[in-house]
């Protein structure tokens, strides 16, 4: 098999660009050696040296907890099992399908033999609730916690799963806005949460500054343990509802929005508080059948109402949200056009 041999400090960079690029083999095990980590690839990446070395395939992991479960569960049970779940920091977030709820405690200790870097297995009660976007958690195995430190570009995020929300699943797309940001620039971050699209520009592009905006008190104090942790000068950490802040007109480079249910209403803060030729990343639910058409058509009419134009840059799908619904962020180039 081939590895394709990257330096630590490199690794985790290249890892998301190898999973985005389709390259990354989960067939194998990925191996450390000395200052090194190996990845088993499909082809070769990048400027990195590639070796071919013999190795064993993995078990997936999948199939050792169905494996784990078999003398435990049924096979109807086993049928119903979902073996996908989220990993924040040393915490497992897992949905219990119905009708599998007395087997739970069976799951939760199935989990935490199988993934050893797990520590706490939690089962979700409910979607993302209220304002804040928390989801109700209970423990179902291991050590009864919400509070974890998640890693991802090289940043640390210290974070409570029962006070803030938190979304493994944006990683690449937090990646893929750091890409984008031009050192020197002026960003604004409405609905930051513990702060991790901020930290990961912040990382990114250490000659950007970066306000960071959010309402949720819990979250914002998270922010700013998770900015002095990873030691950031370039983020101002703010405490207030993006509808009602005093934000500075006509000041900021990229204004990024990651509140899907309900950032097109508060478009009309961001328009007033982009450059002339800035960039705001929308985030948005919509018909999975149709996208992108209405999300653009509510811009372009906040758009006319604020007297701005609007191009976008780029439109796409970001993940499945439900059987009918999907995550969108548009990428809209602004334009001042109203008298000032
Ligand atoms: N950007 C973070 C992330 O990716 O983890 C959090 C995204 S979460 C979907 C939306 C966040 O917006 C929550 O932390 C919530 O508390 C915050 N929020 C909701 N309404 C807000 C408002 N009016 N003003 C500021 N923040 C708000």
């Amino acid at each position: 098999m081939l590895f394709l041999k990257v330096p630590r400090a490199e690794a985790e960079d290249t890892r998301r660009r190898l999973i985005s690029e389709g390259l990354l083999s989960n067939e194998y095990d990925v191996l450390t050696e000395g200052g090194f980590v190996l990845f088993p690839v499909a082809g070769r990446f990048g400027h990195f040296e590639a070796v071919e070395l013999e190795r064993k395939k993995r078990e997936p992991q999948a199939k050792k907890l169905r494996d784990e479960l078999s003398g435990l569960l049924s096979d109807d049970e086993l049928g119903s099992l979902t073996t996908s779940f989220d990993l924040v920091g040393d915490i497992a977030v897992v949905e219990i399908p119905e009708g599998l709820e007395h087997r739970e405690k069976e799951i939760g200790e199935a989990l935490l033999r199988v993934h050893k870097n797990v520590r706490t297995v939690m089962k979700k009660l409910g979607p993302m609730e209220g304002e804040f976007r928390v989801r109700r958690l209970a423990c179902i195995a291991g050590e009864d916690k919400t509070e974890t430190v998640y890693r991802e570009s090289g940043v640390d995020m210290r974070l409570d799963l029962s006070k803030v929300y938190f979304s493994v699943r944006l990683a690449h797309e937090r990646a893929r806005i750091a890409d984008m940001v031009r050192e020197g620039e002026d960003v604004l971050v409405l609905f930051a949460g513990v702060g991790p699209f901020a930290l990961v520009i912040a990382k990114k592009r250490p000659g950007s500054r970066i306000t960071a905006l959010e309402i949720n008190p819990d979250a914002v104090r998270y922010l700013r343990e998770n900015i002095y942790l990873n030691k950031m000068t370039n983020i101002e950490a703010v405490e207030g509802d993006a509808k009602t802040a005093t934000l500075p007109r006509s000041a900021f480079d990229r204004i990024v929005m990651p509140l899907p249910k309900s950032a097109i209403r508060f478009l009309d803060v961001a328009f007033a508080s982009v450059k002339d030729g800035g960039t705001v990343h929308l985030y948005a639910l919509s018909d999975a059948r149709d996208p992108f058409t209405a999300p653009l058509e509510a811009a372009r009419e906040e758009a006319a109402r604020s007297g701005v134009g609007i191009e976008p840059l780029s439109m796409r799908v970001v993940r499945p949200y439900s059987p009918s619904q999907v995550q969108v962020a548009l990428d809209l180039r602004v334009r001042l056009n109203r008298p000032r």
